[in-house]
């Protein structure tokens, strides 16, 4: 089958999508569309539906309407019924990788393996999670006290595109098995899977209104959904200059707010470390062409073995082959979107005007052959001389733009890791078990690795400090966010006996 775009059903690697919004069940187009490109080849994939603030107000007005039912499905039915969306995608998941390939240019043998199974991993995680949430009870002077977990309402849930369907997964996933309503607002340069989604909820058998996806522009549509009063939550991953608007757009009915933003973070190499794992952690970060926020960006290697911690890593990355992220021999695809490469390259142009020195790459990549003429492809890069205070060291670049600085003392490393407007995470490379555990206890970040990186268990909350984000979500810690909690106390055989009361005649506070 072609890839071509069609009004209403585009076909990408061979996958019926449909381009329209999923709203109360049903699928609506709006008067405009927007193209969506491949970052691998350029082909446009499909006409995307362009939602206003029309679309906004159906999709909460639907979620708002099948809330009180969905809110009243006992958790054991909502677990079934999100193990039954998990088995959908464990059935479609080579669909879901191949078109999650096609539309953000993340290599294909990580969604195969890593990704789509922890989206499916996602809602059995939370479906299950529900059914073992703490239901605390106190008792005061005979007073029983019972602390119940309420679900907040519609909510509004806003992605980026370098990793749609696991952070769309990883916000619906809890958000429903609480007993709300989604609006899920996927990235217009990675809109397709969300729409698969949905219709995998739907055959799982997801109630019209529970789910709903609405396309397009942020400040066009994502903006009327924060802002809408009848949203009761809002949780948001994407950059600092966005959160700052739809900070401002919540403040309108002071809208709880989850805020998983940009990262700066230091990999600390210790001359104690192991210098071969230390390389290979640090060449870990050009994964998905270093669009990840999660990313160590910032080499911090202590000079006595800086030189050949340099050596071992450009001979490392070298060997690292660039290509078609389909090609299963690819370590590094195409940057998402012609106006990222430019903004990369803006980044690695100032740096080198402001006196940073190459150590490997610093330009686009040209690439053999025909296949990358026209590609979006950015040579890993390596960047020394650079000073703490510069833009390259402080600023987040968001592709495969690595610095590094040295440091003689773990004072000067942890004042250097430190010292950005970030705090989303922190990897540590070293043999000392001691060092390890006072450098990790000083560091401000959410998540610190100690001679590893990546690795997170969906129990363990997440999130970062500073610019880096506002809250935490994963394990209770997102049905903390996600429902209202709900203290009900009951007086002894029914009502509040004298003796209880306090001096000022009310009941204490225990
Ligand atoms: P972005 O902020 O440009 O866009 C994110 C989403 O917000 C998109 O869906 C976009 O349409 C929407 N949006 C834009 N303007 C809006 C507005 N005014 N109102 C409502 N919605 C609006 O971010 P991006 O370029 O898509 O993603 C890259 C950023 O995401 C990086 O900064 C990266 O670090 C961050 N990120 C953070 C995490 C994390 O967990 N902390 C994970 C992945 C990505």
């Amino acid at each position: 089958m072609s890839e071509h775009p069609t009004a209403a059903v585009t076909s990408v690697a061979q996958v019926a999508v449909d381009t329209r919004h999923f709203i109360g069940g049903e699928r609506v187009a709006s008067a405009e569309t927007f193209t969506d490109v491949s970052p691998i080849d350029g082909r446009p994939l499909g006409e995307i539906a362009r939602g206003t603030a029309t679309e906004a107000a159906a999709a909460v007005a639907a979620a708002t309407s099948a809330f009180p039912i969905w809110a009243a499905t006992p958790p054991a039915e909502r677990a079934r019924l999100l193990g039954a969306v998990a088995d959908g995608v464990e059935k479609r998941l080579e669909e879901l990788a191949a078109v999650e390939t096609r539309d953000n240019g993340a290599l294909l043998r990580s969604h195969r393996r890593g990704v789509m199974p922890r989206v499916a991993h996602n809602f059995r995680f939370f479906a299950d999670r529900l059914l073992k949430l703490a239901h605390e009870d106190f008792e005061t002077r005979g007073h029983s006290q019972h602390v119940s977990w309420d679900p907040a309402g519609p909510c509004v849930l806003i992605t980026p595109w370098n990793a749609p369907l696991l952070l769309a997964t990883w916000k619906a996933a809890p958000a429903l098995a609480a007993g709300n309503t989604v609006i899920l607002k996927p990235s217009e340069w990675s809109p397709l899977t969300a729409s698969l989604l949905a219709d995998i909820a739907t055959a799982a058998g997801l109630p019209p209104g529970v789910l709903n996806v609405v396309q397009g522009y942020g400040p066009e549509v994502g903006e009327a959904l924060v802002a809408h009063p009848d949203v009761r939550r809002v949780s948001f991953t994407g950059s600092v200059p966005t959160a700052r608007r739809i900070a401002t757009a919540a403040a309108a009915h002071l809208t709880p707010l989850s805020l998983e933003l940009g990262g700066k973070s230091p990999l600390l190499v210790f001359a104690d470390a192991d210098l071969d794992q230390a390389v290979d952690l640090a060449v870990e970060q050009y994964d998905n062409a270093g669009q990840i926020c999660l990313a160590a960006t910032r080499l911090l290697v202590e000079e006595s073995v800086a030189e050949e911690f340099t050596r071992r890593f450009t001979e490392r990355a070298a060997r690292l082959r660039q290509g078609d992220p389909r090609d299963e021999a690819t370590d590094i695809g195409p940057l998402i979107h012609p106006r990222q490469l430019e903004k990369v390259d803006g980044f690695v142009r100032r740096a080198l005007a402001a006196g940073a020195r190459v150590v490997l790459g610093g330009h686009r990549s040209e690439g053999p052959g025909d296949r990358w003429q026209d590609g979006l492809y950015y040579a890993p890069t390596l960047l020394t001389d650079v000073a703490q205070d510069s833009e390259i060291v402080q600023e987040e670049v968001f592709g495969p733009v690595l610095t590094l600085q040295t440091f003689t003392t773990e004072d000067e490393a942890v004042r250097l890791a430190d010292d950005t407007r970030f705090g989303l995470a922190a990897t540590v490379a070293t043999g000392d078990q001691e060092r390890a555990r006072r450098v990790t206890a000083r560091l401000v970040a959410g998540t610190v690795w100690v001679n590893c990186f990546y690795v997170r268990d969906l129990r363990a909350p997440f999130g970062g400090s500073r610019l880096s984000g506002v809250g935490r979500e994963g394990g209770d810690w997102s049905f903390d966010f996600y429902c209202d909690l709900k203290t009900t106390v009951t007086a002894p055989n029914g009502w509040t006996d004298g003796r209880i009361m306090g001096e000022n005649g009310r009941a204490d506070h225990g």
